[in-house]
């Protein structure tokens, strides 16, 4: 049966369907019938003369098996590829991007899926330039969620050798889930654990607490006494992001005077007030933490804004704008005349010096009193500002506060008399403790007014309960003095978007110390030892020259389980010591990973550790992963000899649902990788996409901004991917045609290529410079946007429907020869230009390419040692097929404009011939092209059409198309005819479609036949 021809003539797409899905459709019982009863041309039928055409043979089914592809092209597109490039590349140049390790815990959601996917595109772009790629994926191990979940099933008095060991079986059980979903990806990778890498492995510890040596060498890591979240409920040091915050947290709030002695006062503060208003002089103080009062060490002023004294009982300098009102408001003062001033505070000891006043940006005249009580052993703003400012580096931070949140006998030290810090000790800054302070303020007629608020508090996040800040002793990295060196380093890195580079060095400079330290159990030990009795710390790099090799045999549990003689150095023997309970920060953990580089899969590096080309990480890691890669890196570094870890930092942005909303399980919009790439239990919600779909989807998203998932998105993704695949197939099945004449390479040079073939060449090398261009630049969505442009219209609206008559019917000459082989430097360089983002599918083509190749070339017997030679050879070991710029072509490019421009107007008369006149194919019609401008001489734009008349046809899709200086009468009375006046560069057109005068050939449909008892010239010459 012919109808499959039949179908292809009518319908835009160029697929050929099989007969049983035509026969199926209404469309097609319809052309069934018309072929069986549509013409009565003596001889052959039209059945039989389809017989004669060459149709295309497409060796890939119409729909992608999605999930028979993915089985039967995984391997060679994914491990054992990455394997053999590794192998077979040796000599080739590098190309690594490092990996920022997600972290185990749990299962894979949809930013995962975008990370890895993106990293991968680049990663294939750059195996098919010739590269030898090096991508080893890792996994963040370490750190509380980890701990915390081992936690929950264990007795509260679990030792640490025991909570480590669940924490360790915990991460590794996603580990695993978290490989076997990132397979599912079609990521380039061995995810195996010798070609990937993971916190917890031992090399892994020990590489990190050897880069940490080097820290340790360079005077760097110093340990530190400084405020921390801490929750008194968990009994631990808290990061902030352990943190909830409760909207409606009750505090008593407090305002407290605090006493200006006259000889304390600033020369402007005395000059500029009435001396009666300087009587009995405070500051009046304003807080929510009454306990931390007895810490006070200075207050914050702004000093642009305008400060009032005020009369009452005792006279108190507020802000002018306090929001408190106070009667009596004299005199007004900017802040600035109030600095110099210094003031003393209810529990400070009456010898102790009076503490200073210093002007704060963030001090604001609305908050409070615009007076700032400042505890810096109890508010890390405070230590900062103040640290800042310069008032700490004589005065040790108070912070008489233990884990349990009680005050402690250090109280003593500070407060006047021991009655008063007696009465502290012991207790509750949450609760008595806070009740006690207050009730010695208004005793002591220090405190003004009470009042109860709800405010917004930082809550521990598992025990629910309100924490608190208090000052510890801390292992910190010095950033200060590297900060300089990193900045400097960035200015060689290149930024994708670019607003990245302004973000990271705002986080590098806010910085000045890096604490480290973890109370925790699931991580990398700090290995210092400490003095029983002073606690004082011993942490060397002599140290650790003992302690990193005796860790190195018997694993880092060892730390825990092993006994602390066998720690301690020869040069501390004798010593009284313990082991230190500490772990490392696991921003350290993840940041050490550049030393990875210095040993490429069991390929150890001259010179140290390489440089990452590339690092792609989502664009919260400016805060984190990027900048502790690049710290470690640089403080780890020789003099002189400090890098960057990465050439270019890359991120992208969060993945939204399709209404622009966060995901969340509540909302119930979440949309997990696994689900598009499988499908969910509830068909309609999500059909089974696969891999390609999901990576299509990714690329086709700009990425720099956030992106937006959901069914619909998702539907035209897959109506996309079904579109670029379809191109392929209907270039496989004109291939698969027993075509003869040269096909193997361009053996047509351009100056004798009609200028069809000289356009879509001209096409093609326009759209693989500019998929190149965008892919170097790692704008993937141009990619996606060229593509699908390129196959959708110059491909499939524009040259398969130009061609495929030619190709069908055509006789096996060298001008059908041409066009076959122009097809087939189409669709090899169009499967190189899909194959990063769609590795599946260009996995599909290329095997069906090269056994359609190979086949014309080998002999039957050769087939099977082929067949086994083929299913090795991946598409992505093929060389980028680079369109060589001799098929740049302007003149092609300007001249098709034209005739496309042309084509639109006549498509647009066809379409009313259609409505009106009943007209089916444009087979059936002709064009006339009339010059109208009024020169003596035909325009030139008509002359270019003159030209290219024995081409027009084929583009307008009809039997013929002349041009002609007067358009002839039509003297056919029943013939119909539509005309329309345009101007296509500067030429005005009269263009005139008609019914054709003769009748249709039916061999191929053209309405080119001068009798009726004869094929079509064409046709005639085809068959001989
Ligand atoms: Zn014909």
């Amino acid at each position: 049966m012919g109808s499959g021809r039949a179908f292809v003539r009518r319908v835009a797409h160029p697929v050929v369907r099989n007969q049983a899905r035509l026969a199926s459709t209404a469309q097609g019982q319809a052309i069934k019938k018309f072929i069986n009863h549509g013409d009565d041309t003596p001889g052959l039928s039209c059945k039989d003369y389809s017989k004669t055409l060459h149709l295309p043979r497409p060796p890939i089914p119409p729909y992608a098996k999605v999930t028979e592809i993915a089985e039967a092209y995984s391997e060679r597109t994914t491990a054992a590829l990455y394997r053999q490039q590794w192998e077979e590349r040796k000599d080739k140049e590098f190309f690594i991007l490092h990996d920022g390790p997600p972290y185990a815990n749990g299962h894979l959601h949809i930013g995962h899926a975008v990370n890895k996917i993106l990293k991968d595109i680049i990663n294939r772009f750059q195996l098919l330039q010739g590269k030898r790629v090096h991508y080893s994926a890792g996994w963040d191990c370490h750190g509380l969620p980890i701990e915390n979940k081992a936690l929950v099933g264990l007795d509260p008095s679990a030792s640490p050798t025991k909570i480590r060991q669940v924490s360790r079986h915990y991460a590794s059980v996603s580990v695993n889930i978290q490989r076997r979903e990132f397979e599912q990806m079609k990521i380039l990778a061995d995810f195996s654990d010798p070609w990937t890498y993971r916190t917890y492995d031992k090399e892994y510890e020990i590489r990190q607490l050897r880069v940490f040596q080097q820290m340790v060498k360079k005077g760097l890591i110093v340990r530190r006494y400084r405020p921390i979240w801490w929750s008194p409920a968990s009994g631990t040091a808290l990061a902030e992001g352990e943190l909830v915050y409760d909207d409606s947290h009750k505090s008593k709030s407090v305002y407290v005077k605090f006493p200006i002695k006259r000889e304390d006062m600033s020369p402007e503060l005395r000059k500029g007030f009435d001396s009666t208003l300087l009587e009995d002089l405070n500051f009046l103080v304003w807080t929510t933490t009454p306990w931390t009062l007895p810490s006070n060490m200075a207050v914050a002023i702004n000093e642009e804004i305008d400060y009032v004294i005020a009369r009452g009982e005792h006279n108190i300098i507020i802000a002018a704008d306090a929001v408190e009102p106070l009667p009596d408001k004299m005199g007004t003062s900017l802040g600035s005349d109030i600095l110099g001033t210094k003031y003393h505070h209810y529990y400070q000891k009456p010898d102790a010096p009076p503490n200073p006043v210093f002007s704060a940006r963030w001090v604001k005249a609305d908050s409070g009193t615009g007076v700032v009580h400042c505890a810096p052993g109890h508010g890390a703003d405070d230590y900062f500002t103040m640290t800042s400012a310069g008032l700490l580096e004589d005065h040790p931070l108070v912070s008489p506060v233990d884990g349990k949140g009680e005050y402690t006998e250090d109280i003593l030290g500070h407060v006047p008399h021991s009655r008063l810090g007696g009465s502290l000790i012991g207790r509750s800054v949450q609760d008595k403790g806070n009740e006690e302070v207050l009730r010695q303020l208004r005793e002591a007629g220090r405190s003004i007014h009470v009042k109860q608020i709800k405010h917004k508090y930082p809550y521990d996040w598992k025990t629910k309960t309100p924490v608190i800040t208090r000052a510890t002793s801390q292992w910190f990295a010095s950033i200060a003095d590297v900060k300089e060196k990193a900045l400097k380093v960035l200015e060689n890195v290149k930024f994708h978007p670019e607003a990245g580079r302004a973000r990271l060095e705002s986080f590098i400079r806010e910085r000045s110390e890096w604490c480290i330290s973890r109370q925790r159990n699931w991580g990398v030990p700090i290995p210092a030892l400490h003095d029983i009795a002073t606690d004082e710390a011993y942490l060397s790099a002599e140290s650790l020259d003992h302690i990193i090799p005796v860790l190195e045999k018997h694993g880092i549990d060892y730390w825990w389980e092993g006994p602390v003689e066998d720690f301690i150095p020869p040069h501390l023997q004798g010593k009284n010591l313990r082991k230190g309970t500490d772990t490392m920060d696991v921003w350290f953990d993840s940041g050490s990973s550049w030393s990875l580089l210095g040993n490429l899969h069991g390929e150890k590096q001259e010179g140290g550790p390489r440089i990452s080309d590339v690092c792609l990480e989502g664009s919260d890691q400016h805060r984190g992963w990027f900048q502790s890669l690049l710290l470690t890196r640089i403080i780890a570094a020789a003099e002189g000899e400090e890098t960057a870890p990465y050439k270019t930092v890359i991120t992208h942005g969060f993945v939204l649902d399709e209404h622009g909303r966060k995901m969340s399980k509540s909302d119930g919009n979440v949309i997990s990788p696994l689900a598009v790439i499988n499908g969910t239990e509830q068909k309609s919600k999500l059909p089974v996409y696969g891999a390609d779909v999901l990576r299509l989807w990714t690329a086709s998203a700009d990425y720099t901004d956030d992106m937006a998932i959901g069914q619909n998105i998702l539907k035209q993704s897959a109506e996309s991917y079904r579109k670029l695949r379809n191109s392929a197939r209907f270039m496989l099945g004109v291939l698969a045609i027993p075509n003869k004449g040269p096909v193997d390479q361009l053996q047509s040079t351009k100056p004798g290529m009609g200028l069809i073939e000289r356009w879509i060449m001209d096409r093609l090398y326009q759209t693989e410079r500019t998929c190149r261009e965008a892919y170097e630049r790692y704008q993937f969505h141009r990619v996606v946007h060229a593509l699908t442009d390129f196959s959708t219209i110059s491909l499939s609206a524009q040259y398969f429907s130009f061609r495929k008559d030619a190709i069908y019917c055509d006789a096996q000459d060298q001008t059908r020869a041409a066009i076959v082989t122009v097809m087939k430097n189409l669709l090899h360089v169009y499967k190189g230009l899909l194959a990063p983002i769609l590795p599946l599918v260009a996995e599909e083509i290329h095997e069906a390419e090269q056994k359609i190749i190979r086949a014309s070339q080998v002999s039957r017997a050769e087939e099977l040692t082929l067949e086994k030679r083929l299913n090795k050879e991946s598409v992505f070991m093929q060389p980028w097929p680079v369109v060589d710029s001799a098929w740049e072509d302007t003149e092609a490019r300007e001249t098709m404009e034209i005739l496309l421009a042309i084509r639109s107007s006549v498509l647009g008369l066809l379409e009313k011939a259609r409505a009106g006149k009943g007209l089916g194919s444009s087979d059936e019609a002709v064009v006339y092209l009339a010059d109208a401008s009024s020169g003596a001489a035909p325009h030139h734009v008509f002359q270019l059409l003159q030209t290219h008349e024995p081409l027009l046809s084929t583009v307008f899709g009809t039997s013929y198309a002349w041009t002609t200086s007067q358009i002839p009468n039509n003297t056919d009375q029943n013939a119909w005819e539509f005309t329309d006046n345009i101007e296509i560069s500067q030429c005005p057109l009269t263009i005139t479609v008609r019914g054709s005068p003769k009748t249709k050939c039916p061999r191929c449909w053209k309405w080119t036949k001068p009798s009726k008892d004869a094929l079509c010239e064409r046709c005639t010459k085809a068959l001989m």
